[in-house]
């Protein structure tokens, strides 16, 4: 019997594994960062916290992982609930 396993994919800020529906996903749009649940294209990952968004700022994270350089909208944040 075959069991169809959920997606895995890897934060970009903490290198967390996680179910790809845990976490939230980004795309390059030209040179923009975009929040894009699905479609075509290199998708990069974070956890729902908002320390991984900013970790994978700090480190470029999500360039190195859509492979180009693309500017982060601070207002992205929004997305993610404050944790402490
Ligand atoms: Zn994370």
């Amino acid at each position: 019997m075959i069991r169809s396993e959920p997606p895995v994919r890897t934060c970009t800020g903490c290198g967390r594994k996680a179910p790809q529906e845990e976490l939230l996903r980004f795309v390059a749009d030209g040179s923009e960062l975009r929040s894009s649940p699905r479609g075509p294209g290199r998708g990069a990952y974070t956890c729902r916290r908002l320390a991984c968004f900013e970790r994978a700022v700090a480190r470029r994270a999500f360039a190195r992982t859509l492979r180009r350089a693309v500017h982060v909208d601070p207002a992205l944040a929004r997305l993610y609930t404050r944790t402490r």
